[in-house]
């Protein structure tokens, strides 16, 4: 689904990101883990083309989205993304945020925008809050339904930064559940996390980043059982 050959950004003279390659395959999950400050949201923005890349190249289903020529609005109409919070508008109802891009962007009339959009919050477990307004949901309901929307235009890709990190604890367990289901449900995704015993479950493929650079990839019994580089074993000590 997503292929990333020597990618690399800087911003001014720090280089962010030092040729990272990655592919991802259908229907699997890739998480990135490092420290902070390490280029994992950089590299989901680049992925997004929210940043541009210095150098090295991104493909999306085979298409080159990192040519000057690729129409960048229909590259991120294939992209959901939910980040860490204030991912919903607040004058909106759930359904109404749920709606919104399939019926401005993709052009689905209301009813059918809402028929899918319903659908879809009941399977996840919100169909009772579908008219309520955001600040009337708990922020794991909050992330839910920012993940629901992201999956209502049907996107080939999903970006999941960092979006337990701004829960209370005891909010994080239903949120990941979530990623769980829609991960059982065959999406692609690309996800960001400091959880690591979640990493280490659900994902299919680790990729450690320190520095701007994957340092160390791999399924999540070779990264997290076996890792090869000290710097990867110190990291991980932290979570033991
Ligand atoms: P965290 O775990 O804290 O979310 P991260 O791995 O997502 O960290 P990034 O947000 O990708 O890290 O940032 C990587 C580096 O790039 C940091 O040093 C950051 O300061 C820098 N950076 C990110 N965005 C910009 C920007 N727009 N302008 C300048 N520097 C930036
Ligand atoms: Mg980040």
């Amino acid at each position: 689904v997503l292929r990333m050959e020597a990618v690399r950004k800087s911003f001014g003279t720090s280089l962010v990101l030092r040729d990272v390659d990655l592919e991802v395959a259908p229907h699997t999950v890739t998480a990135l883990i490092g420290a902070s400050g390490s280029g994992k949201s950089t590299l989901l923005r680049c992925v997004n083309l929210l940043e541009e890349v210095d150098d090295g190249a991104i493909w999306l289903d085979g298409e080159e989205i990192t040519d000057p020529r690729a129409d960048a609005d229909a590259v991120r109409r294939r992209i959901g993304v939910v980040f860490q919070a204030y991912n919903l508008f607040p004058h909106l109802t759930v359904l109404q945020n749920i709606t919104l891009a399939p019926r401005r962007v993709h052009g689905l009339s209301r009813p059918e925008a809402e028929e899918r959009a319903r659908a879809l919050l009941e399977r996840l477990g919100l169909g009772a809050k579908a008219d309520e307004y955001p600040d009337r949901l708990s922020g794991g309901q909050q992330q839910r339904a920012a993940i629901v929307r992201a999956l209502a235009v049907r996107p080939r890709l999903l970006l999941l930064d960092e979006i337990t990190a701004a829960l209370d604890p005891e909010l994080v367990g239903e949120v990941l559940g979530l990623v769980r289901e829609v991960k059982d449900e065959g999406m692609t995704m690309v996800i960001t996390t400091h959880e690591m015993v979640f990493a280490r479950e659900v994902a299919d493929q680790v990729c450690f980043l320190d520095a701007g650079v994957v340092l160390e990839r791999g399924t999540p019994e070779e990264v997290f059982g076996n890792p090869g580089q000290e710097r990867t074993r110190r990291f991980l000590r932290r979570f033991a």
